[in-house]
């Protein structure tokens, strides 16, 4: 079955949708097509301080208000994952499991996902105590002992997050220097220098392997230095040691910088015609929500721009 559309947005993101929210005022019929939950990353993280207009918001209830504010302005959400784009033709297409997306401008707005942690144990403890998801598995852990690896916002959030079930933290992190902002940092310090703490730091070390029979039961670290291994016992681990761009589906005449994500001029126009990308998928310095909403503003009137163009009106 074929769907036509002026514009399909990959991606249900802030980018994405903010992308739609500009394309449905420029006049454009637009789809966006969602393989998980509208708000992407966002509908991952408890609390944010720094996007304009909210002092504090979640990101539940943030992803929400963009949801409500793109459908009402008529943009369709379709929950289908994409795994292919034919990019050639004026018309693209953008295939998922039953049925084909048709339409004259794609915009590629798939975000980023947590990177891997990488050991051999991986796949045995996915879902069995290891975890890339704080606010989605942390009320598991009720009065557990957890880990928290990585040392920038997210690993900051989610050791806030969880020391509000956890009996202790285990934070990891493969430098003494922290990647995370002032804010971060400081609830971080208030929680660690506080009588009774639950944070114990292991700065210096890398997880060498995952420890456990059935499920995760404890972790075996390395010291950087020295090369001595510690076991310590952990019921369960988040991993948060950044993200990498979610490309797989692209066509490789698509231009990715040498890092994997995707090239754009100022117009978030990637090197084929039709084909513009907004948000955390792109090459940038900043990768936040207030970044990515700015890119999905232009990307969706660069989008409307060109159908206008090709279509003639
Ligand atoms: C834990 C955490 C905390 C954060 N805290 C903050 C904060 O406090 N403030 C801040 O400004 N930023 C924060 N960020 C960063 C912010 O969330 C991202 O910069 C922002 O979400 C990027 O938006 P995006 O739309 O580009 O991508 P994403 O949010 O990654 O959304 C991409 C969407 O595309 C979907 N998708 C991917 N591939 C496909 C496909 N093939 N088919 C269909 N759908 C697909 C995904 O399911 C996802 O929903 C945080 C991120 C994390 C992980």
């Amino acid at each position: 079955m074929e769907k036509i559309y002026d514009i399909v947005i990959i991606g249900g993101g802030p980018a994405g949708m903010t992308a739609a929210i500009y394309a449905q005022r420029a006049g454009m019929k637009c789809v966006i097509l969602e393989k998980m939950a509208v708000g992407g990353q966002v509908a991952l993280t408890p609390r944010i301080e720094n996007y304009p207009g909210f002092k504090v918001i979640d990101g539940i209830s943030l992803s929400q208000n963009i949801m409500e504010q793109t459908m009402g302005l008529g943009a369709e959400i379709d929950y289908v994952e994409a795994f292919d784009i034919d990019f050639s033709g004026e018309m693209k297409k953008v295939k998922t499991k039953d049925v084909t997306y048709v339409a004259y401008a794609v915009i590629l707005a798939m975000g980023a996902s947590a990177r891997a942690l990488g050991t051999k144990e991986d796949a045995r403890f996915a879902g069995k105590g290891l975890s890339y998801c704080a606010i989605c598995d942390g009320a598991f852990f009720k009065d557990k002992v957890v880990a928290v690896v990585g040392g920038g916002n997210s690993a900051f959030q989610d050791i806030e997050y969880l020391s509000t079930f956890a009996k202790k933290i285990i934070h990891i992190n493969r430098r003494s220097e922290f990647r995370a902002d002032n804010a971060n940092l400081e609830t971080y310090n208030k929680l660690k220098n506080q009588k009774d703490s639950k944070i114990e730091a292991y700065l210096g070390y890398v997880i060498e392997s995952l420890k456990g029979d059935k499920v995760l039961e404890g972790l075996m670290l390395r010291n950087l230095k020295t090369n001595e291994l510690v076991e310590v016992k952990a019921d369960g681990l988040f991993v948060a040691i950044g993200r990498v761009p979610q490309t797989e589906i692209l066509d490789k005449r698509l231009k990715l910088d040498e890092t994997g994500y995707v090239t754009v001029d100022q117009h978030m126009k990637t090197n084929l015609d039709g084909i513009f990308a907004c948000g955390d998928i792109t090459h940038k310095t900043l990768r936040q929500i207030a970044t990515a909403t700015g890119d999905g503003a232009i990307a969706g009137i660069s989008a409307s721009s060109y159908v206008k163009s090709v279509r003639g009106v």
